[in-house]
């Protein structure tokens, strides 16, 4: 377990859909509410990028501290999550779809009835001036390793251009892959493009350019919050590993349910977007 986990949301709040990546608004302020109680303290992506420096001590980074972090850039962040947290004296760190910025989503399949917003550039210069960072999710949200070189570096690079120019320098510091999708290949074409930081999924290396999140969906809404009590929440690391091991059911269960749903509406299976 890594001393300073990154907790990894997609969604917050908005229209139901029909996977599972979304977690409701009164789950997500119930969770941050209750770390917040227990003393836990959330990392900036500076802070968090200290560890992997050489020379580094992990003495100056309290036990206490988490990673936040969302993907693709969801318009509702700036309804539902960033407000709750700027209270709470949290920050988080959210990957940008840079083709998408101020766009409907049109690069997922649906799982709602309508078109999801992402986040604005007002939005996004707005919350960065509150002290939220905002890093890459690639140009278009493409499966990197399913890409040449040449387009896998076109969608970082691209990416990262867009980011530096519109926020600053340090806008390019990290890549969260698509899908958490990152092999050896992956990983060197975004270090080639300029980024310190690469955010794989839960079985990621550890390395700077393939940290490990873990993921939280939908089923984290039963057990986590209700039981979920300072005196009884020893550790963060506790609190993410049972949050691993919930995904780690929730994925057979959601595998179990994509089938159903293909089968009964002929819509198309798939696996939720980390
Ligand atoms: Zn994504």
């Amino acid at each position: 377990m890594s001393p300073h986990p990154v907790l990894c949301y997609h969604r917050v709040g908005g229209p139901l859909e029909l996977g599972v990546t979304r977690v409701g608004r009164a789950v997500f302020a119930r969770q941050m509410t209750a770390l917040a109680k227990a003393g836990w303290r959330t990392l900036t992506l500076a802070q968090f990028a200290q560890r992997f420096q050489p020379g580094n001590s992990a003495l100056r980074i309290p036990p206490s501290a988490f990673l936040l972090t969302f993907d693709d850039g969801y318009a509702s962040l700036a309804q539902y999550a960033y407000p709750l947290l700027a209270e709470l004296g949290f920050t988080a760190t959210t990957f940008l779809i840079t083709d998408h910025v101020g766009a409907n989503n049109t690069w997922d399949v649906r799982y709602t009835w309508r078109p999801l917003a992402h986040l604005d550039w007002r939005s996004v210069e707005l919350w960065r001036a509150r002290g939220f960072d905002f890093a890459s999710h690639t140009a278009s949200h493409a499966r990197l390793t399913w890409l040449s070189d040449a387009r896998a570096a076109d969608e970082l690079g691209r990416a990262r251009e867009a980011l530096i120019q519109r926020l600053g320098a340090s806008a390019g510091r990290a890549v969260a892959y698509p899908f958490g999708a990152a092999d050896a290949r992956v990983q060197r074409l975004a270090r080639s493009a300029g980024y310190e930081l690469g955010f794989g999924s839960v079985r990621a290396n550890g390395g700077a350019m393939h940290v490990p999140r873990v993921p939280v969906y939908l089923w984290d809404a039963w057990s986590v919050p209700l039981g979920l009590r300072p005196d009884r929440l020893g550790s963060v690391g506790r609190f993410v590993a049972h949050l691993a091991n919930r995904c780690a059911v929730g994925t057979s269960v959601m595998q179990g349910l994509g089938a159903r749903v293909s089968g009964l509406g002929g819509r198309e299976s798939r696996r939720p977007s980390p």
